[in-house]
């Protein structure tokens, strides 16, 4: 069935009073459009658990660095509203900028420790500008849970301390990666790739893919899989790495031996494209090794 489409704050407060109402629990999906089966599986999750699902989909400035892709981050609402027809999804909440963001605007939600590394380092604000608007969808809509993927790591667990710090009421859910045939991550930039940046694009997720091997060899040295993960990067010609990290999942500290929840992130830049990939693993204390992901 078509989701009905609202526009405005009171719009969507509006349906979701009613689906309340009747008895149904909240669940969310924020986007910013361009859908694919990556949103298409977080919508999915979100139907398996709650009775009333809304998609966000708002492309948001805030979370935009001043030389990046905002105003050629592709943008198809008729299709996106289909797919979560399709989906199931009951209520599509596209906002216009001046009704996310009115004349006046000054308040920002910063999450300390997590926000400035990785792609924070490589994209200045721009979690800043994440959290404000997801903060701000969370008001808007006051979900029971809110679903996010596992494939903008940084994000989910930036959103996961946001939630938790400040007593957000509602559940976050980070579901896996959603990938094409051939690894590589689902992503609304793909599409920006020349054919031969796509196919060497897999870079990414084989490169996580041998570092996980590598592990499962029985390697604890964290240096040795981030030398593997950006050398096998590098041999991809138009492939230029923004980092090969391991991280603690939680902390999102680097590691120096491989154990416990371990994280590991790529950023890779194909000409003006920027790629993220990574790979979660429980990694067993040495002596039983075998990653689990
Ligand atoms: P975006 O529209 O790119 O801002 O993404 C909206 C949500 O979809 C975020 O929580 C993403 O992590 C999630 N997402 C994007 N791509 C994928 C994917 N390939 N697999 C799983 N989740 C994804």
């Amino acid at each position: 069935m078509k989701p009905s489409l609202a526009r405005t704050v009171a719009e969507v407060r509006a349906r979701i009073r009613e689906a309340r109402q009747g008895g149904r629990t909240v669940g969310l999906v924020p986007t910013m459009g361009a859908l694919h089966e990556g949103h298409g599986s977080l919508i999915r999750a979100a139907r398996a658990e709650t009775g009333f699902v809304v998609v966000s989909v708002f492309v948001n400035p805030m979370q935009f660095g001043p030389n990046e892709d905002l105003a050629r981050y592709p943008r198809r609402l008729e299709q996106d509203i289909d797919l979560c027809g399709r989906e199931g999804a009951a209520l599509v909440f596209a906002p216009a900028l001046g009704e996310m963001y009115p004349a006046g605007f000054r308040s920002l939600v910063e999450v300390t420790g997590l926000q400035d590394q990785f792609c924070g380092a490589a994209r200045p604000g721009h979690f800043r500008g994440v959290t404000t608007v997801v903060l701000k969808l969370f008001n808007m809509v006051q979900p029971d849970v809110a679903y996010f993927g596992q494939k903008d790591a940084q994000q989910a667990q930036i959103i996961m301390q946001m939630t938790a710090d400040l007593n957000l009421p509602l559940r976050v859910r980070v579901c896996p990666i959603v990938r094409e045939a051939d690894g590589l991550a689902m992503s609304s930039r793909n599409e920006y790739l020349s054919p031969s940046q796509r196919r060497q694009a897999t870079v990414l997720s084989r490169a996580l893919r041998e570092a996980q091997e590598l592990i499962g060899a029985g390697e604890e040295d964290a240096s040795v899989v981030r030398s593997l993960m950006a050398s096998r990067v590098r041999a991809a010609p138009d492939a230029q790495l923004d980092y090969a990290e391991i991280v603690d999942a939680e902390t999102l500290k680097p590691v120096d031996r491989l154990a416990g929840e371990a994280l590991l992130l790529l950023a890779v830049r194909f000409g003006a494209t920027r790629l993220i990939d990574n790979l979660r693993l429980t990694i067993p204390a040495p002596g039983s090794r075998n990653p689990r992901e």
